[in-house]
């Protein structure tokens, strides 16, 4: 791919930007220029936000079956450009190629989701105290959703979002992750191709404290729904809620992957890995911190070390982790891991960009296991968002749940265990919005409502019908019938 500019998407069309400010794109395998992005202002963004607004009411009155078909165009023409969409991801992101073909696939299976709820979008009946009066409820849609995602998983992110806001009838601007700025261009164009009226699916390209920002503090955004960093989400949270507008957020994890005298340590020690490290551990749901049993610790932690060990780093298929996607993300990786080092933590593996040539210009960093640590220090507290897992020795079942839900975050939670008993005690206890046993911290489907407690969020869940919640309003509509007026 030669080098490219990156405009906005708005009103069906690329948008040259106001001012002429680019952001520079590098490919996290080998650092080469990828792209110049639009770096937009207040005025680009103002220009996304007037074509949602002139393009929402008749979407809005379109029924929802209509729109559904269209979701279902979308979902069709993302099957039929996915290995485009999957390179896209692949380079953009570093992933190799088969974590992008799955999960671009898994953004087809969110259209095709939400492109079937436009047949149901149920409402319910209710019973009243008067008689003959009858009520129900009804969907309404917001308005205009403000998205702001990561580049993590960029077309799942920019998925899990539009197409129930879409559905809902509510048009978009969606802000793209600087990371991942050239996918949120190509669904843009897919979504006109596949017959989305122009204006009803908008982009802004840029940085999160200009162009993010400036969505947020709009007040003819309506919706602002928020995946990324806690931090970010505590300001959008108080400034977009101080103009009553409705705010998601779906932000960081730290979260606990529990390992049993009893568990399966060969599937545990799988899971342990995948958790931890695939996506280069850039997962919200990724496992980090290894709460294991005492009796299983040096079992357990060998295994994982080998493991890691065996992992292959690159971008052709069958590797097992790319990169990170920023050098700024690589540096701060390493720069946690040392300070956990200062703490008194053992390096068991990685802990460094690999120093082969082939990768020595990437964004990359070794799979690594840390022992020695408190579960009060930074790294057993604080989201690294790399591939860094630390290990701690617990006693039993009830000392494992009490550091599990000693974290400010209350995501997503594993247990490894062949305990019906203990399963089930854990998962009815832990802290987190999502719960697994015997598999890895992470493994969302479109029809599963994700989400967290404490600081992993502010209580909504998307996907699933749940997240029609955030881009609907209700409305209770009742009539009194007169058996009088009866001819
Ligand atoms: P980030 O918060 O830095 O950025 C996320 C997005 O927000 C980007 O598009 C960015 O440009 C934008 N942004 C930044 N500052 C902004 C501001 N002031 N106003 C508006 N928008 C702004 O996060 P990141 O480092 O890109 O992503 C990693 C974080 O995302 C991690 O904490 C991870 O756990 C979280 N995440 C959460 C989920 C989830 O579903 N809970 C999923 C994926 C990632």
């Amino acid at each position: 791919m030669t080098e490219l500019r990156i405009p906005n998407w708005i009103n069906g069309k690329s948008h040259q930007p106001a001012g002429d400010a680019w952001i520079e794109k590098y490919a996290p395998h080998d650092g080469r220029l990828l792209s110049h992005v639009t770096d937009s202002t207040v005025e680009d963004v103002k220009a996304a936000i007037l074509a949602a607004r002139e393009a929402q009411p008749a979407w809005a009155a379109l029924t929802p079956i209509a729109r559904g078909q269209i979701l279902a165009s979308i979902a069709t023409m993302m099957r039929q450009r996915s290995s485009e969409l999957a390179e896209c991801i692949a380079l953009e992101t570093g992933k190799p190629p088969q974590d992008a073909a799955g999960e671009t696939k898994g953004a087809i299976m969110q259209a095709e989701y939400f492109a079937g709820e436009g047949m149901r979008l149920h409402g319910r009946s209710l019973t009243s105290g008067t008689p003959d009066k009858h009520s129900h409820t009804v969907r309404t849609p917001r308005g205009i959703a403000g998205l702001i995602v990561p580049a993590n998983t960029p077309i799942a992110n920019i998925a899990w979002k539009s197409f129930p806001a879409l559905i809902c009838g509510n048009s978009v601007v969606l802000k793209a992750a600087e990371d991942s700025p050239r996918i949120a261009w190509l669904f843009a164009e897919i979504t006109k191709d596949a017959g989305l009226p122009d204006g009803v699916f908008n982009v802004v390209q840029g940085r999160g404290e200009q162009s993010g920002a400036a969505l947020v503090l709009d007040e003819n955004v309506d919706v602002i729904s928020f995946t990324g960093s806690t931090n970010v989400g505590r300001w959008i949270a108080e400034v977009a809620g101080k103009r009553l507008a409705r705010v998601s957020l779906e932000l960081g994890g730290k979260n606990p992957f529990v390992v049993c005298d009893d568990a399966d340590l060969d599937q545990a020690v799988h899971w342990a890995a995948l958790s931890a490290f695939s996506n280069a551990g850039q997962r919200c749901a990724a496992g980090s911190r290894f709460l294991v049993f005492r009796s299983v610790y040096a079992t357990f932690r060998d295994r994982l070390v080998a493991k890691a060990q065996s992992l292959k780093l690159g971008v052709s298929a069958g590797c097992d982790l790319g990169p990170v996607v920023s050098r700024r993300q690589q540096q701060s990786i390493i720069a946690a891991i040392a300070r956990a080092r200062a703490e008194g933590g053992q390096i068991l593996c990685g802990g460094k960009a690999p120093d082969t040539t082939d990768l020595a210009n990437g964004y990359y960093v070794e799979p690594t296991v840390i022992d020695g640590l408190s579960t009060r220090s930074e790294l057993g507290c604080k989201e690294v968002f790399g591939p860094v897992a630390t290990l701690h020795a617990v006693d039993d079942i009830r000392e494992a749940l009490a550091a599990a839900n000693a974290s400010e975050y209350g995501l997503t939670a594993a247990i490894h265990t062949t305990s019906v008993d203990r399963a089930m005690w854990f998962a009815q206890r832990v802290k987190a919005g999502v719960a697994n046993v015997n598999m890895g911290t992470y493994g969302s489907e479109p029809h599963m409502p994700f989400g967290g407690f404490g600081a992993s969020g502010n209580g909504t869940r998307e996907p699933g019908i749940e997240a029609l919640d955030v881009y609907s309003e209700l409305k209770n509509i009742s009539f009194l019938v007169r058996p009088a007026l009866l001819s």
